[in-house]
């Protein structure tokens, strides 16, 4: 797959930051801007000065478009969507090193408000995947009860759960019993 490390990265923000919506998980988990601000520390999001209300709904705007990029019905679906997003931010490619990282591309202009800095970034890794052919790993958990989405990296695409606590617990359980049939079998083949 045609997938960078920053690309990974990008993927693994956009997933956060999808599974943060109402729709994904219940409730609200920016429901202010000291929610955005931890959320930008702990995915180590640079550049991005002090957030306001403004920019609070515009990350809440940008995550629901985002989220249908993940729903799209087609390839050409999803690139129309990806390109109204990426094109709204304005995004200036530009390398950099910053904080001792290898030199990388950062797509959003300097010190952009942060809806147009995740708008270029996550919109430019999605960019990549429908471009590598990979939209299909775009996913959204399968458990009855969940509606979080993930990026299944997996090499023969077989991930069908979100790496949320109950989803992820499920999926332990259910390799456990598939674990225990096979030693039941092996069992009763030896006799
Ligand atoms: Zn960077
Ligand atoms: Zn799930």
């Amino acid at each position: 797959m045609l997938i960078t490390h920053d690309t990974e990265c990008a993927l693994s923000i956009l997933v956060e930051l999808l599974n943060t919506a109402p729709e994904a998980c219940g409730s609200e988990q920016l429901p202010d801007t000291a929610a955005l601000d931890a959320f930008v520390v702990k995915q180590e999001i640079s550049e991005i000065d002090s957030l306001t209300a403004a920019d609070l709904a515009a990350v809440q705007l940008l995550r629901g478009r985002l989220r249908e990029v993940f729903s799209a019905r087609s390839t050409e679906d999803a690139a129309e969507l990806v390109n109204a997003v990426v094109a709204a931010a304005g995004t200036t490619p530009r390398l950099t090193n910053h904080d001792h990282h290898d030199w990388h591309i950062h797509y959003f202009a300097p010190h952009a408000a942060i809806g147009d800095h995740l708008a270029a970034e996550l919109g430019m890794a999605l960019a990549f995947i429908v471009m590598a052919g990979e939209r299909e790993r775009l996913r959204r958990c399968e458990a009855p009860d969940c509606e979080r989405v993930f990026v299944d990296l997996s090499r023969n695409r077989s991930r069908r759960y979100c790496d949320s606590r109950t989803c992820g617990n499920r999926l332990h359980v259910a390799a456990y019993r598939a674990r225990q049939r096979s030693a039941e079998a092996e069992a009763v083949a030896a006799g």
